[in-house]
């Protein structure tokens, strides 16, 4: 890249990503995308092979690890293999996380089963952080242990923690940042130098690899891959597909784990419908930028109005100065530009003793339930990352499924009350949550 004359035409690689996002992977040899304004919804369970041969080639290729499937028009064959439009959003999601390659699933849920059960087998170790998404935590407690992969869960804001847990037969260290529901940080860096340390000594199939779960942030906040991960993990059922219409999965990673990660997608079988792929990719992916630019905006004015009220004990917002990783915050959350991108979502806690007779439970329920029947800005419902602003009671909604002790031993509150912050007018939202707040 040089500084040349006005005359020399920039190539598509020197656009901003804003652009990027909307106008889509420029290389694409999925499809004839070059005539199309809109990328096509293909919808075809199955496809017409011109020859045995040609049906012979495409299943060797598919399950062959020597072909690089991004340089090449691929053989289609059946949609639970590989399929155009998912294909066209999967390159443009690897672009947008600064990844190799990107395989999408069915949901979130099954991406992350879905990069552990690739690198895990019977006798592996997971160490992840003690504070995860119920279904998650789930899957860690209930389901891999049944094929012998068990988790260790700690503190991964501890390095000597980390360090005390990693086993010979860890190979995963997993974690979400900002984390769900607490907004709490984990160092990617730290966490990428103490992997380093250990895989050093390790063989390149023994070596831990780092997962990050971005969901929180989305790419257009946080790229956890350059700041050290190996596999970042996104429900695009969020922020990326960003309306709630649809739900997705999606991993991406180092291009020589394609093939083990599309094989494991064609027999466990959690692939993205195409019809789910396409909002992604022509609504979701292409307003990424503008949605998190103005829903971010809200989300600050709101967690500093919250900050300022009498009836708030705590509000955790990645982009308060009161965080306490605020440090952490400005250094791992920046936007394509470089720039500050603290993210939409607030987690905050009412303030149980001045109000006296009230437990900080009773008030989160009473003030939700308040919002519920009242506010018309804000939606009581679980889910985040969409246009409409939704609240959300963590403790006994999206994370249910830890147990009560555990709950309270990792620093959940009964009483914590989770914002996911829209695009609606910022002075409404204020105004219903100052409404509510006058009623607890
Ligand atoms: C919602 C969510 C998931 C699961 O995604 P689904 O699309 O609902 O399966 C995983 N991680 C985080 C942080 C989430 O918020």
């Amino acid at each position: 890249m040089s500084n040349s004359s006005k005359s020399r035409q920039r190539t598509k690689a020197e656009y901003r990503m804003r652009t990027h996002l909307i106008h889509g992977n420029f290389e694409s040899k999925k499809w004839d995308y070059d005539h199309h304004v809109v990328p096509p919804l293909s919808s075809s369970a199955t496809y017409r092979l011109s020859s045995a041969h040609r049906g012979a080639q495409g299943f060797f290729e598919f399950a062959s690890e020597a072909t690089d499937f991004t340089k090449h028009v691929p053989i289609y064959i059946y949609d639970r293999l590989e399929e155009p439009t998912r294909g066209m959003l999967e390159e443009n999601l690897a672009y947008a996380e600064g990844g190799e390659m990107c395989v999408s699933f069915a949901t979130g849920m099954a991406a992350i089963s879905g990069v552990l059960g690739m690198l895990c087998e019977a006798g592996h170790e997971i160490v992840a952080h003690q504070v995860l998404y119920g279904c998650t935590y789930s899957l860690m407690t209930h389901w891999l242990p049944r094929y012998g992969v068990q988790t260790k869960f700690v503190d991964l804001k501890n390095e000597a923690a980390l360090r005390a847990a990693i086993t010979a037969k860890t190979r995963a260290i997993y974690f979400e940042t900002p984390v769900n529901p607490d907004l709490s940080l984990i160092d990617i860096a730290a966490v990428r130098k103490i992997a380093n340390r250990i895989n050093q000594d390790r063989p390149p199939e023994r070596q831990i690899q780092i997962v990050v779960d971005n969901t929180f942030a989305t790419p257009y906040c946080q790229r956890p891959l350059p700041l050290g991960a190996n596999f970042v993990v996104n429900s695009l059922t969020k922020g990326i597909g960003g309306f709630g219409t649809d739900m997705g999965g999606a991993v991406v990673g180092p291009q020589k784990f394609y093939a083990p990660l599309m094989l494991y997608r064609k027999d466990f079988g959690g692939v993205l419908s195409p019809k789910s792929a396409w909002p992604c990719l022509v609504y979701g992916l292409p307003t990424l930028a503008t949605r998190m630019i103005n829903m971010q905006k809200t989300a600050h004015r709101v967690a500093k109005f919250l900050q300022e009220h009498p009836k708030v004990a705590r509000v955790v917002y990645p982009g308060l100065e009161s965080h306490p990783q605020y440090e952490l915050a400005k250094r791992q959350m920046t936007n394509y530009e470089g720039k500050f991108a603290p993210g939409a979502m607030i987690y905050f806690v009412l303030n149980g003793e001045k109000a006296g007779t009230h437990s900080v439970a009773a008030l989160g329920e009473k003030f939700i339930d308040y919002i519920a029947d009242h506010a018309y800005s804000i939606t009581l419902a679980v889910s985040l990352g969409q246009i409409k602003t939704l609240i959300e009671s963590p403790y006994s909604m999206t994370h249910s499924a830890l147990p009560e002790e555990e709950k309270l031993q990792r620093g959940m509150e009964p009483g914590g009350i989770r914002l996911s912050l829209g695009l609606e007018d910022w002075h409404d939202v204020i105004e219903d949550l100052q409404e509510a707040l006058a009623q607890v």
